[in-house]
Parts: structure tokens; sequence; C-alpha cells
């Protein structure tokens, strides 16, 4: 008797464990009956899965044995209006109110019925009975028992697809490796694919799933059903990490399968990142009172070893994904690191098939049973791409927008060449370019210009590719199996998934197993093998010949592959990315909570571009986002104290660090800044100590860092273009221009003393008079002159210096007037970034002023303000200005009878004639 009242699904099944077991039992000796030896029984995991998944409830979510179901069905569980044709006379109406025994007991014998009776054949099958026969699926009770569900759910009924037939092949290759049923589904025409129907089942089947497994301890007896101890995978720093390091990734693999007895350690430091990365081999491996202890010795080192100088790596494990990681040298712990498993895989990997509509006879899944020259031990499972790369250690992701791409507008020639399949890539990635990083394309086509010898190709040998594909072409020589093959069928299937993981195989920077010595290998696993067994070796080079190979091929990759795949550094790896060293240490940081402030780089205009020349001026941004007043140095943003900033231009070696041309000493003194409360600085990217840091066109990252209070605070990366386009005079003018001597007098906006470098800016100046640069150099070779500027003169006959102060030249501050606020306000105030062109504004005006010319001042001071209200500056600094110039209209007025006095010959020079 089923017990039932108040009870959970969850309840209902664990108090009626053996009344299910008794049914279940009950059940498949009647199917034994009716099927003998070829019986496929019904489990206890069966049951609960489909329970879980289709049991009525109350209100309450209590199980409910007069329940009504989507279709009207009546019970507990909903048996098919057709329960007859499956379980012969004796069913209940389903529609009318029926006794719960026998209910549950006709449901189960439909489920058994479902895994045996054979209603009809599908692509060579008896369905449903040969679907849990599939490689990869029988002897795997879990997923065995999620194909029952599917089947209850009608993923393989025809009706269910719009148009059908049900993607049978997709749907079993994705049970036999555990893919959710919204991924299966997704892009498929299943009638709720895409919906949050499927979401729910999912979530059943693993709640029971898991729910299982707490009841039936022993289920971990069932091959392939539950976990056993697996500490492999990828571990990260934990939020109570109090380690120095920026970041860190330990990948153990141990445990595993196909496990190698390693571990790799990819830590970061520092600012700009500097990377190290340590692979260590396994030497001890022990168990006391809960915790593991892996002892590992480095084997080889890469990037910077100066952050993790070590000779011992001790990793203990305390379970729940827990663990602590210890460097040492010698006796000495060098650091501890506190770490979370992140993931039971070494990377996540995304790939996506698709088809042009003329590829023929696409193997996505072989069975390796299925051509009689195989070795002995063959695992059962099926090989597929997916497979493969699961086996090596992946969390592999199939894209569910598989599609078929239609040739009809390719006109009679189908044959494709490089050109045509480059830019199907470019069009591929740019539609998906916020993809993972960890991303390939695999595109079957029928032929490749090139003719039936080029069976596959890497999308890299055609450019150079920030994703990678691959294209495989199924008329090729892979699908022409030698005429002595006996099986030639299951020859082309293997030719062809042999293939397209060896393509992929190169996506993951791997060489063919001949050529693992060439270029500037990985130096762990630098070792030709031409007789390997493996998905990077050719079949037809061995000797013995392809033959030979596939006699003790077990479909898998060598153990050095393995080795790199899983331990090299993740630059030399990843697919997709980057070429080596191409992130250059910058670092994308995620906001950590418990931060107090937020430091946000920006340029000052609506585009991230500069012109050629131009001097890069960029915005810091320091927010408090804490809720209380912090205090900061008050000097925080300063150039040279607290602030970092880094430059890389992509595709050059190194990250520059740029190093200000002051380094200011303030005495420390704290300001408060209330939350919310932001505060700005602007800062000369461009050039610094030993020279410019950006200095030709094309695309750079920055980056800044602000140090204060014992944290460190990173900024976003901002993304510059530094365009061409410019005169052929600018680009004359390049190599005089980038020198450090004008560098240093855009930075300080004057330095009389460097004469060559004024002299180049004056040319600037006349030469190319309506670009920015201009805006700079004539700020530059003003600022001495509109101010009293004080310089150390040498008399000509002896060495003492003398301190001679300049008079402002106020024709040069009317030719700066004319520039700054008349002719080229905006320019200006873009380029120079709001808050250097206010500063540079005021000054003017404050000059004008000193010098009693206060209409000068005022008509400056209210271009200042024109030109900020129209930017959008933030209103507290418009107010400011705006009081500035009140300041200067109350002068006038009150001082009118003055007016005159101190006002000071105008004479006719030019700012160059200095
Ligand atoms: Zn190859």
């Amino acid at each position: 008797m089923f017990e039932y009242r108040n009870l959970t699904k969850n309840e209902f099944l664990a108090r009626n464990l053996t009344t299910i077991e008794e049914m279940i039992s009950q059940t498949n000796t009647q199917l034994s009956a009716e099927n003998g030896p070829r019986l496929q029984p019904l489990t206890p995991l069966d049951f609960w899965l489909v329970f879980q998944a289709e049991a009525a409830i109350d209100r309450h979510g209590h199980v409910d044995p007069d329940g009504q179901h989507s279709l009207g069905e009546r019970g507990i569980l909903p048996l098919p209006s057709n329960v007859e044709f499956w379980n012969g006379p004796g069913a209940p109406d389903p529609h009318r109110p029926h006794p719960m025994e026998l209910n549950l007991h006709q449901y189960a014998l439909y489920l058994g019925q479902l895994k045996n009776k054979v209603v009809r054949q599908r692509n060579g099958r008896d369905v449903y009975p040969d679907l849990f026969r599939h490689p990869g699926i029988e002897g795997h009770p879990a997923r065995m028992a999620k194909l029952l569900a599917g089947v209850v759910h009608g993923y393989f009924f025809g009706g269910n697809y719009r148009p059908g037939p049900p993607p049978d092949n997709a749907l079993l290759s994705g049970y036999a490796s555990d893919r959710t049923v919204p991924d299966m589904l997704r892009g498929t025409t299943y009638v709720h694919a895409g919906s949050t129907i499927l979401e729910n089942r999912q979530r059943n089947i693993d709640e029971a799933l898991a729910h299982f497994g707490a009841h039936n301890p022993d289920g971990a007896a069932l091959p392939g059903s539950f976990e056993v101890t697996n500490d492999d995978g990828r571990y990260i720093l934990a939020p109570e990490d109090a380690s120095s390091f920026g970041s860190a990734q330990l990948r153990l693999d141990v445990d595993g399968p196909q496990s190698l007895r390693y571990l790799s350690l990819e830590v970061t430091a520092g600012f700009p990142r500097t990377l190290s990365h340590v692979i260590g081999q396994i030497l001890e491996d022990t168990r006391s009172q809960g915790l593991r202890r892996i002892r590992a010795v480095p084997v080889h080192q890469h990037g910077s070893s100066w952050i993790v100088q070590i000779d011992v790596v001790v990793l203990e494990i305390e379970g729940a994904g827990r663990a602590t990681l210890q460097l040492r040298r010698g006796a000495a712990s060098i650091a501890e690191l506190a770490l979370i498993r992140e993931s039971m895989h070494f990377d996540d990997v995304e790939f996506e098939v698709d088809m042009v509509d003329n590829a023929s006879r696409v193997t996505e899944v072989y069975d390796p049973q299925s051509h009689p020259n195989r070795p002995s031990a063959l695992p059962a499972s099926a090989v597929s791409i997916e497979r493969a790369f699961h086996d090596a250690g992946f969390n592999v992701r199939m894209s569910g927008e598989r599609s078929v791409i239609p040739v009809q507008d390719a006109g009679a020639d189908v044959i494709w060449n490089d050109m045509e399949l480059h830019n199907a890539m470019q069009t591929y990635w740019s539609r998906f370019s916020n993809r993972a990083q960890w991303g390939m394309w695999v595109i079957y086509a029928a032929l490749h210009e090139r003719g039936t010898g080029l069976g596959g190709i890497m999308f890299d040998t055609l450019g150079q590719q920030h994703r990678q594909g691959t294209a495989i072409f199924t008329n090729s020589f892979i699908s022409e199996a030698p005429p002595e093959e006996m099986h030639p069928e299951p020859w082309r299937r293997r030719m062809q998934i042999w293939t397209a993981i060896h393509e992929i195989g190169h996506g993951f920077n791997l060489a063919h197993s001949w050529q693992k010595e060439a270029g500037i290998p990985f130096p762990l696993t630098a070792q030709n093998d031409h007789e390997a067994r493996s998905f990077m070796n050719y079949p037809y080079y061995v000797q013995g010949g392809q033959s030979a190979f596939f006699s003790d091929f077990e479909f898998r990759f060598s153990e050095k592959e393995l080795l790199f795949m899983r331990h090299a550094p993740r630059d030399f790896v990843r697919m997709g990315g980057a070429m080596w060293g191409q992130d250059h240490g910058l670092r994308q940081e995620p906001e950590k909570p418990g931060h107090a402030f937020r430091l946000e780089l920006r340029p000052n205009r609506e585009t991230n571009m500069f012109h050629f020349l131009e001097p890069v001026h960029l915005e810091l941004k320091l927010t408090n986002t804490s809720p209380v007043v912090q205090e900061v140095p008050f000097d925080v943003l300063d150039e040279g104290h607290h602030v970092s900033i880094a430059v890389a231009r992509e595709g050059a070696e190194l990250t520059r660090r740029h190093r200000p041309f002051r380094s200011a000493c303030y005495k420390s003194q704290p300001k408060s800044v209330t939350p919310g409360q932001s505060l700005y600085a602007t800062h000369f990217v461009s050039a610094s100590v030993g020279g410019w840091l950006i200095d030709e066109p094309g695309f750079y990252a920055v980056q800044a860092a602000a140090c204060f209070g014992g944290e460190t605070y990173i900024s976003n990366i901002l993304r510059i273009y530094v365009s061409p386009d410019a005169s052929p005079e600018a680009h004359r003018m390049a190599s005089e221009f980038f020198d450090e001597g004008v560098g240093r007098v855009l930075s300080f906006q004057g330095a009389p003393a460097l004469e060559k470098a004024n002299d180049v800016l004056r040319e600037v100046v006349d030469r190319l008079p309506e670009t920015r640069v201009a805006q700079h150099a004539l700020l530059g070779l003003a600022g001495p002159q509109v101010q009293t500027f004080k310089q150390l003169k040498g008399d000509e006959n002896s060495a003492r210096l003398r301190i001679v102060a300049t008079e402002a030249d106020l024709s040069c501050a009317e030719e700066l007037q004319a520039n700054l606020v008349d002719k080229h306000a905006e320019t200006s105030a873009e380029t120079l970034g709001h808050i250097q062109y206010r500063s540079s504004v005021e000054r003017l005006a404050g000059t004008f002023a000193e010098h009693g010319d206060l209409d000068s001042a005022i008509s400056v001071q209210e271009g200042l303000v024109d030109v900020l209200k129209r930017r959008d500056v933030l209103d507290r600094v418009v107010q400011d200005s705006q009081s500035t110039l009140w300041v200067y209209e109350t002068l006038k007025k009150g001082g009118s009878e003055n007016a005159g006095r101190k006002r000071v010959n105008k004479r006719k020079t030019k700012i160059r004639g200095h």
C-alpha cells in the first residue's frame, strides 16, 4: 500500500521506497515474459524521474491521487489515452477517476513498455527500445532514465515537431553527453522549444536525480549515474582569500578517467598585471581525517617567475569544493591561497556546428563498434565532437542554434574557396561577437576548390582570426573509402568524425603528432611521435597505413596533448583569442563588493577616436560608492603619486607603464568624499618619461589604477583608436613631434627652456593651423607668456644663475583667446578635456583681469561658460565659472573710474615671436 496523505512528491517517493521497488520488480517480471533476454528493465530511478516530472499535486504541494492533468487525465500520474495499446486489457479509462494503486501499477507498466515495445522503425532503429541501446546511453542508468522521461514528454514524437521529424540523432548524442533538455531542443521545431516549460522539466529531473541519490546511497554503484569522489577541475580564489594575488586559477587533474596526475596554477599580481604560470607534477596524494593532501613539484614555469618562486605546492582539500593552496620555497611558506572549486572541468568551450545544405551525410555521432577494425578495449560510448573534448576535460556546450545554410543563392558554383570561407567566417563571428571566448565554429560543406584532397581546413590558416573555425568537406577524400575497404559506410563515418575532431584539435593549438617540435613548441609536450594513436595524427601516415592506425586507435588524444590542453598557459590553448601576450597585463576587474570606490577612465568625447598627432588626454573619475563619507589623500587623482596608467598598443609585445613627468610629494592631507560624490582629473597619457606611448595610428588599450588606503582600485580598460587619417604634412612632422621634449612641453603647458621642442610646436602651429594638435601646441607655447613667468638665467661669463621674471604678454593672450574661446572653442574643449580647457581659459581670463583688461576677462569667461553649458558639463562646474564671471562683472561696475589705469599697451606680436 502506498502512503500519500500530506506528502510532497519527494516525501511520497522516500516514504514508499520499498513499495515502489516491489511494484517495479512485478512490472519487470511481466515484461520479461513478453520480451525474453532482450528485456530492458524498468529501474527505480526511471520511475523517480518520471514521477517527479509528472505527478499531480494539490494547492498545498501534496501529491493528489485524484489530480487533473493538462489533457484531462485523472489520477496521481497521467496515463496516456492509448494506454490499452501499450498495456493491453485491464487498463482503466485515464479520464475517469480510478484507484491510486491501479494508476501507479499501470503507469509503471506503461514506462516499461516504452522501453521494450517496438512500435515502428525510424532511421534504422526500433522505436523506442533502440534509443536506450544507443552508445553512450546504454549502461548508464541516469541517462537511460532521463531518456525515458524524454520519451514520455514526447521529444521523440513527430507530432510535437512542426515540421517533423524529431531530431533523433542530435537528441541521442545530447543524452549521451548529459546535455540539458532546453539546450538540446533549442533551435529545433519542438513545440515548446525555448519556453520555460523545458527549464522547469529539467529542474524537476535534476532534483529527482539528486533526491534519488540521497535516498539510495548505493546508487553510486550505478555506473554513470552519480559522481564518485572527484576533486578535479578548476579552482579560483575564494572571497575570503587574503593572499596578495589579483587572481588565481588552479587546475587539478588527478581523479578523472584520463587523469594525468598534474596540477597547474596561473596567478596574476600587480599593475599592470603580470602573470605567472606553474605546472606541477603530483608526487603525493594522501588523506587523513577528512582532509586530502596533495603535494606537487613545479616542472615548468612560464611568465614572470618572480611572482612565485617556489619549489613545492601543497594543496589541502577540505571537501565541499574548498581547498587551501600553499606555495613553498624550501621550508618557508611563500603564500597561502584560499580556493573554491569553480568547475569540475578545466575550461568551458562552446562549439557551433552548421551545415551547408549540399554537404552530404554529415556524421555527428560515430558508433566505434560499427567498424570491425578496432581495438578490443574501446569505450562503449559513441564518438562525437562533444564527447572527445568532454573526455579531454572540457565543459563542452554545443550551441543549440544549429542551422542548415541554403546554397540556392550560390548559383551553380557550390565549391568553396579560401576567400569565401574567410568571409563566411567573418560574417559568422560578427553575428555572434558576444559569444564565449572559448568558441569554435564548425561548418560542414561539400567541397573546396583545392579538390577532394582537402578534407578539412582551419580558418586560422586564412588569416588572423580572433575566433576560430573549421570547415569539413564531406565530398572530399574522407568520404572515399579505399577500394579494398570492406565496410565503406562505417569507414566514411569514422573518417568524417576523425577529421572534425582533428581540425578542432588544431583550434586548441595542438600540432600534428609529427610536428610537435616545430615552431616554438611548448617545452613539456614537444616530442614528435610519428606513430601516435591520436586524433592529431594522420591515420595514413603511420606504419601499416590507416588500417594499422584504426586497429588500435581508441578515439582519444595523446597524454601529451591532454597535458597541453589542460595545463599549458591558457592563452596558448584558448582558441579565439588572443595570441600570447595580447591582453598585455590589463585586466578586467570585477567590481569587488566592499570596495568603497569606483574608478573610471573615459575620453572627453562621444567616440573613442583621436586624430594622428593629437595628444591624448583622458579623464579619471573616482566615485565614492559606499554609503558613508570616505577620506582620500587630497592629491588622490594627481599625476605621479597614487595613480598609475598602463598603455598597450594592440599588436605590440609589451604593455608600457605611463611614467609621469612629475612626481609630486605633498604633505599627506585627507579630503572627504561624500557618498556618491566623484572626483575628477585629466591625465595626458600620450607621452611619458622615455618617450611617447601613443605615437602611431591604431588601437590602444588604456587602464588606470589608483592606489591609496591600502587598496588598489582598477579602472575599466578603455580602448581608443588613433586615426591614420592626417595630412602628408602631419605625417612628415611625426618624427620630430614624437620626441620626449615635446611631450614635456605639452605636459607642463610650457617649457621655454626646451628650445628645440618649442621650435617643433611653432612649426605645428604654422603648418597645421586647423588641427587639434595645434591647440595643444598653442597652449604649450603661450602658457609661459600669458603669465608672469620665472626663469633661471645664466650669465654669459659666470656659472651663476639668477631668476628672471617675465611679464605676461597680452598680445599673446589675445591670440590664445582667439583660438581657445572664439575660433576653436568646441575643438579645444574636446581635445584638451573639460578640466584642462577650463583651467587654461580661466587662467587666461585671470591674466586679462590682473592687467586691468576686464572687458577681455569678461568676454573670455563668458565664452567659457557658454562652452561648458553647451557641452553638458556638471552644473556645479558651470556655476563655479559663472561666479567667477560675476566677480569680473562686479569689478568692472565698481571700478569703472579706474578703468584703463592698469591697461597695458597692446602690441601686435605673434606668439611665436618670443
Ligand atoms: Zn591537421
